[in-house]
């Protein structure tokens, strides 16, 4: 079966891309270590190590490997944190995440389609990940029993940055999190006795559909 391949060589070369593109060693190198292929459609698996994003189904993706990269090195996560993600989808984003703050630390998944709940839970069970929890729904209303949260990553596209997500970060907190409906930018939102919002790129996620977010 395909899935019996470790696609190790594939993995490497993709990681030398990464750290040419200026991904940071620890972050590729925690990369190194997430199977992908686990966490993309059947069909698809020789693509598992493109660095594009594929669709897992009903317009949802899961995003490019040099995006999950860049929004982690954003984020400078640490061993042991506490991280809310926004958009579970296959799974994989928050597995990379889990790789980097490790077994002490915790990741909670907010996913809204059912579906995918199962799929990214399963997927991520798989590959070995016990420290992430996807739970079902709007995730524009963060996840209040959890908070606070050290980081935040929202893998879909806001309208603006959801007042709950604001108020579930730490001060000292960052966010990443992608704003706009056509032409949309990665903001880096830190939590500080104010707010600062730093604009880093243009991106292309689906949309964050919710009370704060697209209707
Ligand atoms: N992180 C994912 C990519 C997910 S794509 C991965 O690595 O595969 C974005 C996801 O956000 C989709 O699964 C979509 O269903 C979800 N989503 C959109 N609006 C949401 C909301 N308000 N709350 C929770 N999830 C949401």
């Amino acid at each position: 079966m395909e899935e019996e391949r470790g696609y190790e060589e594939e993995r490497r070369k993709l990681m030398e891309g990464l750290r040419a593109q200026g991904i940071s060693k620890e972050v590729s190198e925690a990369m190194m270590h997430v199977k992908r292929h686990l966490f993309v459609p059947h069909h698809l698996v020789d693509q598992a190590y493109g660095d594009s994003p594929l669709p897992i189904g009903e317009g949802q993706t899961i995003s490019a490997p040099h995006m999950v990269a860049m929004m982690c090195d954003y984020l400078e996560l640490k061993k042991g944190e506490k991280v809310l993600e926004i958009g579970a989808g296959s799974g994989y984003h928050a597995a990379v995440i889990a790789e980097i703050i490790g077994e002490e630390g915790h990741v909670y998944s907010v996913e809204r389609i059912h579906w995918l709940i199962r799929l990214s839970g399963e997927n991520l069970k798989h590959a070995g990940y016990m420290h992430v929890t996807v739970m079902q729904g709007d995730g524009t209303l963060g996840l209040p029993e959890h908070a606070p949260y050290d980081k935040i990553s929202v893998t879909c596209a806001a309208p603006d940055v959801p007042p709950p997500l604001l108020e579930q970060l730490k001060t000292g907190g960052k966010m990443v999190i992608p704003i706009g409906r056509y032409r949309q930018e990665l903001y880096l939102v830190k939590k500080t006795n104010g707010v600062e919002k730093e604009r880093k790129c243009d991106v292309i996620f689906v949309p964050l559909v919710g009370k704060y977010g697209f209707h």
